[in-house]
C-alpha cells in the first residue's frame, strides 16, 4: 500500500520554506501547516511582505548597506561627518556600529572578506568602489572594523596596502571583538571601545 502523504502543493511549499537559514524540516512542516489553516489573511500579509521587501529594498550605491532609494539613509544624511569613513565586511555590521553612538561618519561595506579557502577573491568584493571612494570623498581618516581573525586581518592589511600614501590616516577599531565572530555578536559597549581606542595602521 502507498504511504499518504501531504498534498503535493503542500509539500513543495514545506521544501521552499526549508530554504530558508534556520528553519530545518520540521520547522518547515510547522510553518507551512499554519499557513494552509490559518483562518485570518496573515498567510496573504506575509506573501505582500515578501513580495513588496523583494521589490524595493537594494544595496545602497555608495555604501553597500539597505536601502529603497538609490542612496541609503546614512549616504543621504547630510548632517553626517563626510571626510569620517568605516569600512566593514558585511552590511549588517553597520547597525551594531550605529547603536553605539560612538560613530559619526559614513559606511563601506566590502560584502564579505577576502577568504582564498572560500574562492573569495578581492574582485568578489566591493573594493575598487572602496578605491573609488576614497579618490573622491576626500576621507581624513578611514576606520577598519573587520573581524579580529585571520582573514579579517588580511583583509585589512590588503587594503592597507592600496591606500596608504593617499594622505588619509588609516586605523583600525581597537580589538576585543568576540573571536570569529564579527561584529554581529559583539555587545554594544565593546564596539563602543573598539571605535573609541582605534589605533593607526
Ligand atoms: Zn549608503
Amino acid at each position: 500500500m502507498r504511504r499518504t502523504e501531504y498534498p503535493e502543493a503542500l509539500r513543495n511549499l514545506i521544501a521552499q520554506l526549508r530554504q530558508m537559514p534556520g528553519v530545518g524540516p520540521r520547522s518547515a512542516e510547522r510553518i507551512a501547516l499554519w499557513i494552509v489553516q490559518n483562518k485570518a489573511d496573515a498567510p496573504e500579509q506575509i506573501a505582500n511582505a515578501l513580495r513588496s521587501t523583494r521589490e524595493s529594498v537594494r544595496p545602497c550605491a555608495l555604501c553597500g548597506f539597505f536601502a529603497t532609494q538609490e542612496l541609503c539613509d546614512i549616504c543621504a544624511d547630510e548632517s553626517r561627518v563626510v571626510d569620517l569613513l568605516c569600512v566593514v565586511e558585511q552590511p549588517t555590521d553597520i547597525l551594531p556600529l550605529e547603536k553605539t553612538s560612538a560613530f559619526r561618519g559614513r559606511y563601506h561595506s566590502l560584502g564579505g572578506r577576502i577568504s582564498p579557502l572560500d574562492h573569495v577573491g578581492p574582485e568578489d568584493l566591493r573594493i575598487q568602489q572602496l578605491l573609488d571612494r576614497a579618490a573622491k570623498e576626500k576621507f581624513s581618516e578611514i576606520i577598519f572594523a573587520l573581524a579580529a581573525d585571520v582573514e579579517g586581518e588580511a583583509t585589512t592589511n590588503y587594503l592597507v596596502d592600496l591606500l596608504k600614501g593617499k594622505g588619509i590616516s588609516l586605523t583600525r577599531i581597537a580589538h576585543g571583538l568576540p573571536a570569529g565572530g564579527g561584529l554581529e555578536n559583539a555587545d554594544e559597549l565593546t564596539l563602543y571601545q573598539a571605535l573609541s581606542g582605534r589605533t593607526r595602521l
